[in-house]
């Protein structure tokens, strides 16, 4: 049915009549999303089942990657470009008198992530697909993605994601596999024929139900599977006996309790909360995911569970899943009869553990009391864990007696899950070269010394079929018509572009496009905001979730301080620019919620005002997602990376906008470290201080934003603006950022990089001016971009973690 646009429209024009009883006149945009969908579906799940049916039979080994998040975005699209039926479908449409564009925005996102480590899970199946690889994702079906964030008079207010209301065509439930998830009760040590055995009792059973999704690879028959469990209440575990209406009420209660495992995605991106309910999150996914895979193992190896570790790893992305290891350990001994020291080999040789920040608020560290009443065995399990890890500090590393306290996994009545996942697995990751560097050299300091062989860096990636083929089709197809396709399969091919780099009429045909991508961006731009902006300003964009390591402030300073210059000076000679924001706050998050609140206001009064004479706009965009991320990028010439150097372990947003031609304006901090190294320092503006320095200060102290407040006259003015009436709004309005900067002397060093990021700012600008040297620069960073797919990062993971070959289908 797809083989041709004739046999295309044929099979949607019956399936239209079949589904809805109308044909393709009469279908609305989304009954035409939705069969669409259903056919590509369809035509996904016969290579679906045959690479089930490899996987049963083929004895390679597999991965597991547990996540917490997969921020998968829509995937209509991306399902038509890796089954090669995209543009079929596309001129079909077309046709028929349709827009494609149209009929794809109907697919609601599948918001189950907050930012990069959700968004770093979804392209990583994607690569694990393309690849050939057998890799699974293990995560949570929630029935409310993240928020949906709406402006209202400049603050952020967030309304629930409800996904799934139409139906979600990808997904298979499957209540065959349902798993039972035990909470709560009591544990009592039994000896029973001279063993110690565990009883559990009194515990309450939730019932985890599997729904699949299909992942599918670029031009090959292997479709992976995206497992996502949701929790649901057994009947049985209830007693209806009695007539009392009462009962009938409770049992409503107790299903709605039950259900609410699943019912939401915790909305903190780098920041931990300690609360109940996301514990059982955890939980939940980690036993229904385990269990899962044991039981599929026995079944395909013979119950012989010692061929674990030769056959299975399990990843985890952060140390949100970190209960995999006590888990697989209860399983282990409890349900499978082994003993402590083989069974700790077997986990401790299959789990692996992937680390992403080292931010102090975002480790996890859970009360003992929470984990002992949710789930009491798996505490046991997680205390002999710790006493032997202890002991084994005290008697092979007499140097790191007294770090005891701060390396145990439960101290202070804490467990400290980082600790856990590190002495619980085989292989611990960091994301990109610096952050690996750091965590070896300070974070993890102490633990390196005991584990010098589990550390290694995975750089993090992003999948360039969709961030490059998708979202910028034109840049693709030009790319192809220049170097020929192999760069789709072998994304470091791009590097053939460079030869084109100063080629006159490449660099017109790059220009052509982006030009377009702006103009289309400017669009959507009136469309949404109201705001007009000059298409061929300067796109300069900073987007990503809102965070004080990530300084958007410092941007926005840095716009006020343009507005000062232009209203002192309204003929200065700058080139136009447009500053494009898209953020989402934690809703608790208070100052972070400010800071939007700054941007939007200072907007406001900048675009309203007559002076700056259209040399400057800014933007913010509501409702950061991927979709949104879809269209920004590809229109993009400066790509903000700004945060304190030390603090962002990768940055993956800083890869998309490479890919599609942004120059970074950024701290040496991430894989902006690494793209630097690609493309050299003239393709790249960096600025600030290093995260040697800002570590220093930290340690050392030194620093006094005061100081700088006093000392230079363009930070002074700005501040003051905040709380004199500047911004027309009440004189408190912006108060708590200003002391958050001066009393709280300025956590991040927004003012201490201030002097050198207004420099780089004006480099910028400068450079903008030569416009064949800026196409220079931006095929070249295109062309650099290969590196940072993320086929590089799993081919990385599958052949020295993993140890994982392709499986043909
Ligand atoms: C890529 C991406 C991110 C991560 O962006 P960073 O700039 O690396 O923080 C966050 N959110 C969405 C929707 C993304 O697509």
């Amino acid at each position: 049915m797809f083989s041709s646009k004739e046999s295309f429209k044929v099979a949607l024009t019956e399936r239209l009549e079949k589904k809805f009883g109308k044909d393709a006149k009469d279908a609305s945009p989304i009954e035409i999303y939705q069969t669409i969908g259903t056919l590509v579906k369809e035509k996904m799940n016969k290579s679906w089942v045959e690479t089930n049916k490899h996987y049963l039979k083929n004895e390679e080994k597999q991965v597991y990657y547990f996540s917490m998040e997969f921020l998968l975005g829509r995937l209509l699209e991306s399902n038509l470009l890796n089954t090669g039926t995209l543009t079929t479908v596309k001129d079909a449409l077309i046709e028929l008198g349709m827009d494609p564009e149209e009929i794809f925005e109907q697919e609601h996102d599948a918001g189950l992530g907050n930012g990069g480590l959700g968004r770093l899970a979804a392209c990583f199946l994607d690569s694990l697909a393309s690849l050939e690889l057998p890799g699974h994702g293990c995560g949570i079906r929630y029935k409310y993605g993240l928020f949906q964030q709406k402006l209202i008079d400049g603050h952020q207010v967030e309304l629930p994601d409800y996904w799934l209301e139409e139906d979600y065509v990808w997904e298979v439930r499957r209540s065959d596999k349902a798993i039972g998830v035990r909470f709560g009760g009591n544990v009592n040590p039994e000896f029973i024929d001279g063993r110690l055995t565990f009883h559990h009792t009194n515990y309450e059973t939730v019932m985890a139900v599997p729904y699949d999704v299909p992942i599918v690879g670029y031009e090959n028959q292997t479709v992976n599977t995206l497992r996502l469990w949701s929790a649901e209440s057994t009947t049985n575990d209830f007693n209806f006996h009695s007539s009392n209406r009462n009962d009938y009420y409770k049992y409503l209660e107790y299903k709605r309790s039950i259900e609410s495992i699943s019912e939401f995605l915790y909305p903190d991106d780098s920041y931990f909360e300690g609360k109940l309910l996301r514990l059982k999150q955890q939980y939940f996914l980690v036993s229904a995911g385990v269990q899962s895979i044991i039981k599929m193992f026995k079944e395909k190896y013979n119950n012989d569970l010692r061929k674990l570790p030769e056959k299975i790893t399990m990843q985890i992305n952060d140390t949100h899943p970190s209960l995999v290891v006590p888990e697989l350990m209860r399983i282990l001994m409890d349900e499978e009869g082994f003993g402590w020291d083989e069974a700790w080999a077997i986990t401790t040789e299959t789990v692996a553990y992937t680390n992403h920040t080292t931010l102090s608020e975002a480790l996890e560290k859970w009360p003992v009391s929470l984990v002992q009443q949710l789930i009491p065995r798996i505490y046991m399990i997680i205390e002999e864990i710790n006493e032997r890890f202890c002991q084994m500090l005290w008697f092979d590393f007499p140097n790191l007696r007294e770090k005891i306290p701060q390396m145990a996994i439960i101290a202070y009545d804490q467990v400290h899950m980082a600790h856990l996942a590190i002495v619980g697995s085989f292989s611990v990751n960091g994301v990109a070269k610096i952050h690996t560097d750091i965590l070896i050299q300070k974070e993890m300091k102490d633990f390196y010394t005991v584990y010098p062989n589990k550390y290694n860096n995975k750089t993090n990636g992003i999948t360039h079929r969709r961030w490059l083929l998708n979202a910028n089709p034109k840049l693709a197809e030009l790319i192809t018509d220049t170097i020929g396709k192999r760069w789709i399969s072998q994304p470091k091919e791009l590097i053939g572009l460079l030869k084109y780099a100063s080629d006159p009429s490449f660099q017109e045909k790059v220009r052509n496009v982006k030009q377009d991508n702006k103009r289309k961006l400017a669009r959507l731009i009136k469309d949404q905001c109201g705001i007009t902006v000059d298409e061929h300003s300067i796109f300069d964009v900073q987007i990503k979730r809102l965070h004080g390591y990530k300084r958007q402030l410092m941007n926005i300073f840095h716009i006020i301080h343009l507005y000062n210059v232009l209203r002192e000076n309204p003929n200065l000679d700058i080139t136009p620019r447009t500053f494009i924001f898209g953020a989402k706050a934690a809703p608790s998050y208070y100052f972070a919620k400010e800071v939007i609140n700054l941007i939007v206001t200072a907007a406001n009064l900048i675009n309203n005002d007559p002076v700056v004479n259209n040399k400057l706009k800014v933007v913010f965009l509501e409702n950061y997602s991927v979709s949104l991320a879809e269209k920004i990028i590809p229109a993009a010439d400066v790509s903000q990376q700004i945060s304190t150097a030390s603090k962002e372990a990768s940055g993956t947003g800083n890869m998309k906008l490479m890919m599609n031609g942004a120059l970074t304006l950024g701290t040496l901090d991430g894989a902006n470290v690494e793209i630097k190294e690609m493309v050299g320092d003239e393709n790249i503006f960096i600025f600030g201080l290093t995260a040697q320095e800002v570590l220093n200060y930290y340690q050392f102290g030194g620093y006094n934003a005061r100081h700088i407040y006093n000392s230079d006259h363009r930070i002074r003015t700005i501040l003051d603006q905040l709380v004199n009436g500047f911004f027309n709004k009440d004189e408190y309005e912006f108060k708590d950022i200003y002391y958050n900067i001066l009393s709280n002397n300025d956590e991040f060093f927004v003012l201490k990089d201030f002097d050198s990021y207004i420099e780089a700012q004006e480099m910028v600008d400068q450079n903008y001016r030569d416009q064949n040297n800026w196409l220079k620069k931006s095929i070249t960073n295109i062309a650099h971009s290969g590196k940072f797919s993320s086929d590089r990062t799993i081919s990385e993971y599958a052949s020295e973690i993993w140890r994982l070959s392709p499986v043909h289908v």
